[in-house]
């Protein structure tokens, strides 16, 4: 053997079929991910976990705006002796919502000094570019999937290409040096973060931790790659997957990044839980990025949470802002009624609405939608039609139209949508 040899990496065994829906789903908490589950919108808090009543309080708010899963930092022994606390603040706000604990570098430490954090979380994320390094890698990794099947909790292998395993790199880029036809340095690149998260379950597997309680993910920041990866982690596991660009960014691009990425890939069948990993505005909520996920879901027809509004984007047949802010009102509304229709009235959030600008196109959309209206243009009578599932039944007229139409949709919904 010379110097320059270089031994392939086995690949890990397949898991099963390509048929990618684990038996059953992993349970995570009061959640199932996976199985032919409805996909689960998840998020992050941003806060100190030291800060317990901060921390809390994010977590609440993440989960009142339809957080399903709620992930946070466990980086030193006095975050992780906080976790505990934070449950129970939760608790005491009787909050039930799992949470996740990110681990980097000393998970294994931080699981075993503090058992009560161990046992707090309802799932760990384990990111095996950041598990340690030479020797000690193989080791540490296997303590925290030892403390998994200890405390019965799934983990989520979650590669990242901001953290890609090294020393695997560096052996498939030797490996592929050594070929006829060299790959490009990304595809190898690539490769390496998809080896990074199967090997790391398929390990995790050998050491006692059942499939079932394995969830993988290989995030990146660029919206073609990550389609490549997922399609290609996909095609070479069963596992349940979670799906996110990484480092999304700020405002619309971050929105429209994220989208075009994980629209394609659901609508190919793959990924059964979502975070959408949005920088937020300053001074803008943490819950921008659960509101995403959501409308991601319900506009592709996947899920639904809450009321959809239709609304034309306004044209010069229209010179007034009113129709803007009736949009605008009408959604705010919805979406803060929801948390009380859902216990009253189950269904609400199927309900489709329509808020057009004048007469052009504005009576066609209002009669697709459940309850619309449609304002007059300039020029046009000053009054405006309600449309309920294709009828027109009243028109409105004067001051008082925004909140006559939102007595109409709350009385819609109330006839339409009984416990
Ligand atoms: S419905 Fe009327 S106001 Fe709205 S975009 Fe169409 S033409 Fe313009």
């Amino acid at each position: 053997m010379t110097e320059n040899t270089i031994i392939p990496l086995p690949e890990p065994p397949a898991f099963g079929p390509k048929a990618r829906q684990p038996t059953g789903g992993v349970k995570v908490g009061n959640v199932i991910v996976g199985g032919g589950n409805p996909i689960v919108v998840q998020s992050m808090t941003n806060t100190d976990t030291t800060d317990i009543k901060g921390t809390a309080d994010q977590i609440a708010q993440l989960w009142r705006a339809g957080s399903e899963l709620v992930r946070i930092t466990v980086n030193t022994i006095e975050a992780a002796a906080a976790v505990p606390r934070i449950k129970d603040r939760l608790d005491m706000m009787n909050i039930d919502v799992p949470i996740i604990g990110d681990f980097h570098y000393n998970g294994h430490t931080l699981l075993t000094e503090e058992p009560a954090c161990a046992e707090a979380l309802a799932k760990y994320r384990i990111n095996p570019g950041n598990v340690g390094f030479g020797k000690k890698k193989d080791t540490q990794f296997a303590t925290m999937i030892e403390k998994a099947i200890e405390y019965d909790k799934p983990v989520r292998i979650g590669a990242n290409w901001g953290s890609l395993d090294q020393a695997l790199a560096t052996h498939l880029m030797d490996e592929n040096a050594l070929l006829a036809v060299p790959k490009d340095a990304g595809e190898v690149l690539r490769e390496a973060l998809i080896r990074s998260a199967l090997d790391s379950a398929y390990k995790a597997f050998e050491i006692g931790l059942p499939k079932e309680k394995i969830i993988l993910s290989a995030k990146v920041s660029g919206v073609q790659e990550l389609i490549a990866v997922y399609r290609e982690l996909a095609k070479r596991s069963d596992f349940a997957l979670h799906l996110g660009l990484t480092e999304a960014g700020i405002g619309s691009k971050g929105i429209v990044a994220s989208s075009a990425a994980l629209a394609v890939l659901l609508q190919e069948g793959i990924g059964d839980t979502i975070r959408i990993s949005l920088t937020p505005e300053p001074g803008q909520s943490r819950t921008a990025e659960v509101i995403v996920a959501q409308e991601l879901l319900q506009t592709m027809g996947l899920r639904a949470f809450t009321p959809m509004v239709t609304a034309c984007p306004g044209c010069g047949r229209t010179t007034s802002t009113f129709f803007q802010e009736l949009a605008q009102k009408v959604q705010n509304h919805v979406r803060d009624q929801m948390p009380v229709w859902k216990i009253k009235h189950p269904g609400a959030e199927n309900l489709t609405l329509a808020v057009m600008g004048c007469i052009v196109n504005g009576p066609g959309e209002s009669r697709h939608a459940n309850i619309g209206i449609s304002l007059p243009g300039t020029g046009e009578a000053p009054s405006a039609p309600v449309f309920e599932d294709g009828q027109k039944t009243v028109t409105l007229r004067g001051e008082n139209i925004a909140d006559e139409f939102i007595d109409l949709i709350d009385s819609y919904v109330a006839r339409n949508y009984s416990p």
